[in-house]
């Protein structure tokens, strides 16, 4: 059966785990592009730059917002995050899929300018499950997770606009799910 190239947009609350089931699918599938994103929030420990993130001052955002370089970008929390859309196109011309680890404002977004993007949404198991996993990873002061959760409420009550939802649970069912629906929509 052939395979068509989609635009995949995966959003979920801070600490939901988003990173790693992106990262796990990919090991599977190493052909599907994951743009780098571009950010004004400063580097966390073991963060590479071109890698993790493109990390670039308020200045070169306002220049590459400026030149039309992003295909969207939004304020998360308190800094600016956005996707370049050479990295997005370089990929879907290779006749490569592509996700997006964004969050749901630029899912809403990419939508606009990619009607046929597959917007799926990660799920914590509960809300106590989140809070426990976004202070667990430590990198958060109280007052980044009082934002974080504030978001995650918010992102939580708009989840049922989106295509598909996975609950990451349990990692390995998460990831075979996450799988499961890209090839489901890639035969569609
Ligand atoms: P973090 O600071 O924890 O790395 O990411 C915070 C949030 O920014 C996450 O919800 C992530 O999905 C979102 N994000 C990362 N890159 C982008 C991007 O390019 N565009 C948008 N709109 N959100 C992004």
């Amino acid at each position: 059966m052939g395979r068509t190239a989609r635009l995949f947009v995966v959003s979920g609350p801070a600490g939901v785990g988003k990173g790693t089931l992106v990262s796990k699918v990919r090991e599977r599938r190493p052909s599907i592009g994951l743009p780098v994103s571009a950010t004004t929030r400063k580097p966390r420990p073991g963060e590479i730059d071109g890698v993790s993130y493109h990390f670039l001052s308020n200045d070169e955002f306002d220049a590459r917002v400026e030149a039309g370089e992003f295909l969207e970008w939004a304020q998360v929390h308190t800094n600016r995050y956005g996707t370049l859309k050479c990295e997005v196109d370089a990929c879907l011309s290779r006749g490569d899929s592509v996700i997006l680890e964004i969050d749901m404002q630029g899912g809403q977004n990419v939508r606009k300018i990619y009607p046929d993007a597959v917007l799926i949404f990660i799920d914590p198991p509960s809300w106590d499950v989140l809070v426990q996993r976004l202070r667990g990873r430590g990198t958060e002061t109280e007052e980044s997770l009082s934002v974080r959760l504030k978001t995650a409420e918010r992102e939580l009550a708009l989840a049922h606009t989106y295509d598909v939802r996975i609950v990451n649970d349990d990692l390995e069912e998460a990831v075979c799910e996450l799988e499961r629906t890209i090839e489901t929509f890639e035969t569609e």
